[in-house]
């Protein structure tokens, strides 16, 4: 699952590793050369050590939050301050050192889809989480740049998750979940994925067809009811999709069903008409809750539509599609950012089954470690 991402993140990794091993030679270097003065001059020998030296002069001390702080006021750590925390078993990063792998980083997130403001934030973590930092050598630089990106990443994805489950625990039954949405992303078999995730977990639903503009729709969307045994509520084509999910929610109450699922339509002719459409399924039926859906293979389109939607009818959170296929994860990456809103399911194939709640710490560790999931 978006490998080419994963890939890209990777390179980063190396990148930096790279560059600062060139840097800590130099230091190495530094470090020896101070030490060969040292012998050629024995009266100086101590102060020579590139330890020893600094808390002789008072220069730097030991603690590596001094290091830190001047490289935060622009400081820049000098070759012996360097040699030194060779010399100590640190590394010390520089904003220079991570100017080229930033660069680079930045176009693979980019190239990945992943949204500006978005690669923008990632970047500002991985800057600030480095920056100046002295480590010991034990936490290699490696584990560094991980534990930078780790929390870069987790940062924007995480934005907004609330538990999904425990929301449908605690509503008062029936609870109506309205679906928004472009066609042909995935929106009804995600609603049919749905209505079998909560089945799963005990909750009976109903399904209500509120796209009432597209031909065939209620064909489509009454395959699924029927291979799944569950009640469908729809009306002729050309019907107010508001009424539809009406008499869904009706039926539920009256049926002690305990959720109502309403499709809606993907594309009308106008913005305007999709918008006053939605605004009026909020007004008539005040779902408890507004499911964007769209597929990870937009990548772009589909977190320009999530803004799109969101305006329209106020999202409460997403489901991405299609994330099994080949895709850049820009998506995944970008939606909650940039909406505020957290991407609570991936679609992850074409059955019922592949319906996975989306877990922003699993989907980091995908992202930044070895296995294939
Ligand atoms: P809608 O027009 O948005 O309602 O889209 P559909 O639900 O009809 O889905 C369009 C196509 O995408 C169908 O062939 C689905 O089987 C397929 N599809 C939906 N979700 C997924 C998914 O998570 N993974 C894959 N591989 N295909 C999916």
């Amino acid at each position: 699952m978006f490998d080419g991402l994963k890939d890209k993140l990777n390179d980063f990794r190396k990148d930096v590793e790279e560059t600062t091993e060139e840097e800590s030679d130099a230091a190495a270097d530094a470090s020896d050369s101070a030490s060969a003065d040292a012998a050629a001059d024995p009266a100086a020998g101590e102060a020579a050590d590139a330890t020893d030296a600094t808390s002789a002069t008072g220069a730097a001390s030991d603690d590596p939050a001094a290091e830190t702080d001047a490289s935060a006021d622009g400081a820049e750590p000098s070759t012996f301050q360097r040699a030194k925390a060779f010399a100590t078993g640190r590394i010390i990063i520089e904003e220079e050192d991570l100017e080229d792998p930033l660069w680079n980083l930045e176009m693979a997130l980019l190239e990945s889809d992943v949204e500006m403001s978005v690669a923008e934030a990632i970047l500002n973590t991985v800057r600030e989480t480095m920056l100046g930092e002295t480590r010991k050598q034990v936490e290699t630089t490696g584990e560094l740049v991980e534990e930078a990106l780790h929390d870069a990443l987790l940062d924007v994805i995480a934005v907004g998750q609330f538990d999904f489950e425990e929301r449908i625990a605690e509503a008062d039954k029936p609870v109506t979940i309205v679906f928004t949405g472009v066609n042909g992303v995935g929106k009804t078999t995600s609603i049919a994925k749905l209505s079998e995730w909560l089945a799963d977990r005990g909750y009976s639903s109903v399904l209500a067809n509120g796209d009432t503009y597209r031909a065939g729709a209620n064909e489509q969307i009454r395959e699924h009811a029927d291979r799944l045994d569950r009640k469908l509520i729809s009306h002729e084509q050309g019907g107010d999709p508001a009424a539809v999910i009406y008499d869904g929610l009706e039926y539920a109450k009256a049926n002690d069903v305990d959720v109502v699922l309403g499709d809606t339509a993907g594309r009308l002719h106008t913005s305007d008409d999709l918008m006053s459409q939605l605004e009026k399924i909020d007004r008539v039926v005040d779902p408890d809750l507004t499911l964007f859906v769209d597929e990870a293979v937009a990548g772009q389109d589909a977190v320009t539509r999530a803004e799109e939607f969101n305006e329209a009818a106020e999202v409460d959170g997403a489901i991405l599609t299609k994330a099994d296929a080949d895709s850049s994860g820009g998506a995944a990456i970008s939606i909650a950012y940039v909406t505020g809103k957290p991407i609570l399911f991936l679609g992850t194939g074409q059955g019922y089954d592949d319906l996975e709640r989306f877990d922003p710490e699993r989907l980091v560790d995908r992202l930044l470690g070895d296995d294939e999931a």
